[in-house]
């Protein structure tokens, strides 16, 4: 089990700082629709920005307990 710091945007890899960066650049409105796929399953992924405890990282959108990259408890 692991965290995700890399997932699939339009068919490449990218790590979670160019995540980070394409949604930054995104307009306003338009960041929760963006393609971030896990590279694991498919599933859409949303890029999280490193907190107190974690470091940057991606989340499911939908929490998939079958995936191998897990979704870290948001208690922070
Ligand atoms: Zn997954």
């Amino acid at each position: 089990m692991t965290i995700a710091n890399q997932c699939k945007f339009f068919g490449h890899i990218i790590s979670i700082e160019k995540a980070l960066a394409i949604r930054n650049a995104a307009k306003p409105g338009t960041r929760n629709s963006l393609a971030f796929e896990c590279l694991k399953c498919g599933k859409p992924v949303r890029p999280h920005i490193a907190g107190d405890r974690c470091v940057a990282h991606f989340v499911h959108i939908t929490r998939n307990p079958q995936c191998q990259f897990i979704d870290p408890p948001r208690d922070f």
